[in-house]
């Protein structure tokens, strides 16, 4: 295991072995994949497999639906992912975009100074005051549009969805026919050059977020700022991660960016202990100002009934998307005892799940195998379903259980009289009979109950 996949110190009362089981099994099953393995492996950059696609997926759309489907006041972007420097200079991330970053004169490694445990103590080889005096590491990525690669074609690669939000404020606003209260949802990539990436897919070079930005009255942006904290809590909760993995953390006044009058946390219990899922800002009209002055623009909201003119306040809930996938994966894992030996389970919400179904003829047998296709066929078009006729039954539901398929449905010799099959459930392991016919109905059921 590489030193970005190293977990850290456990928590107590937390399965030690938990971060390396997760990790095992999202490699083994293919939900994630180092990238580039076969050269050795691309450091901090992961590949999402067959079914981390989906997961992830999934995660994406329940956000998207929550945030975007679900309200009338939300619309969403997709803004670009290369951007002119103009954007960084105005957002104030090509000067104070960085973390501080020290060397260790004894191994030559580089940590992040505000993340070490001990600041004199190198945490690779364990010397005492051998790390340097910390200087800030900008975390942006740049590199060159068009065929020259000289300095005035230097554009890059966006450290946050936001700032593509925040320029297209006119555009959306003269378009979509909103006022504030309204917000200006977005998922995508962003980059940033980590000083030190770790912990499997929590800190990456490359990751995806889900970010929120919702522009209010200023004098309304407290209350928003405290809707939209229990909202994400909620989001989290509402997906099955338990109250007691969840926590609302909000930051002290020195911890506060310059700009924000307010910042919390909803962090998660991960194996190595509580760290941040999303963080939920009050920005004030910082943003918006900052690109007003210099793309030299009118950006404000004027409210022809008071006959007002003002520059909306932002409340940012901004989320991760990958690391969000993990915390699901740390939440849904459990072991439990099955006859003489042990099933490991991912306790997954069906919204979750990479598949909310599974198709398993009983074995390859050619009377078996059209019947459970047709099974299938009559599936897919409403759920995400696996169709699997390899090894004995048995062993594909523990494959099944382990990347948190809710519901199995097998087809076997008495399918062929009785034109029905056994549904089994994931968490009781349960099976029920079910008439072909009215096994979409039942599957429908179960995943609502
Ligand atoms: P951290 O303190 O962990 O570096 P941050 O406070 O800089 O995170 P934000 O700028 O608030 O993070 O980004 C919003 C969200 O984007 C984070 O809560 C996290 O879920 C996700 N995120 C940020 N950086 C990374 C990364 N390097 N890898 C994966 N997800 C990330």
């Amino acid at each position: 295991m590489s030193q970005e996949d190293s977990p850290g110190e456990s928590p107590s009362g937390e399965d030690p072995g938990l971060f390396d089981k997760i990790v095992g099994l999202c490699k083994r099953r293919g939900f994630v994949y180092q990238s580039a393995e076969i050269y050795g492996g691309f450091r901090s950059a992961y590949d999402y497999g067959p079914l981390g696609v989906l997961l992830l997926g999934n995660v994406k759309r329940q956000w998207w639906r929550s945030m975007v489907q679900l309200r009338h006041d939300v619309v969403g972007l997709d803004s670009s992912i290369l951007s002119p420097p103009a954007v960084w200079e105005a957002s104030g991330h090509l000067e104070n975009f960085s973390d501080p970053l020290v060397d260790c004169r004894g191994c030559g490694a580089r940590h992040r100074a505000d993340k070490l445990a001990d600041p004199g103590v190198c945490p690779d080889c364990g010397r005492t005051g051998a790390l340097t005096e910390a200087r800030q590491f900008n975390l942006m990525f740049s590199t060159h549009a068009g065929p020259v690669a000289d300095s005035a074609a230097e554009v890059f690669l966006r450290p946050e969805t936001a700032q593509g939000t925040f320029v297209n404020f006119m555009n959306v606003l003269r378009t979509s026919r909103r006022r504030p209260p309204f917000g200006i949802a977005q998922i995508g990539k962003s980059f940033r050059n980590e000083i030190t990436p770790g912990n499997f897919v929590f800190r990456t070079r490359e990751f995806e977020q889900m970010e929120l930005e919702y522009f209010v009255p200023p004098d309304e942006s407290e209350r928003w700022f405290r809707y939209w904290c229990q909202d994400r809590l909620g989001w989290y909760l509402g997906l099955g991660i338990p109250e007691d993995r969840l926590r609302l953390r909000a930051h002290p006044a020195e911890e506060l960016s310059h700009y924000s009058s307010a910042t919390s946390d909803v962090e998660f219990r991960f194996p190595w202990g509580w760290d941040e899922l999303e963080g939920i800002a009050n920005r004030g009209d910082y943003d918006l100002s900052r690109h007003a002055e210099c793309a030299g623009e009118r950006i404000e909201y004027f409210d022809q009934a008071a006959s007002d003119r003002y520059v909306p306040h932002v409340i940012e809930p901004a989320a991760g998307a990958t690391r969000a996938a993990m915390a699901f994966l740390t939440a849904a894992y459990d072991t439990e005892p099955v006859g003489a030996g042990e099933r490991t389970v991912l306790r997954l919400d069906h919204r979750l799940a990479p598949y909310q179904a599974a198709v398993l003829p009983l074995s390859r047998n050619d009377r078996l195998v059209p019947t459970a296709l047709e099974v299938f066929d009559r599936l897919k078009g409403r759920w995400m379903c696996d169709y699997d006729e390899t090894q004995a039954i048995g062993r594909r539901y523990r494959r099944q259980d382990e990347i948190g398929t809710p519901l199995c449905v097998t087809v076997d010799f008495d399918t062929l009289d009785d034109s029905a099959v056994t549904v089994r459930d994931r968490d009781t392991m349960a099976q029920d009979r079910v008439a072909i016919d009215r096994l979409a109905d039942h599957i429908s059921e179960k995943l609502t109950a």
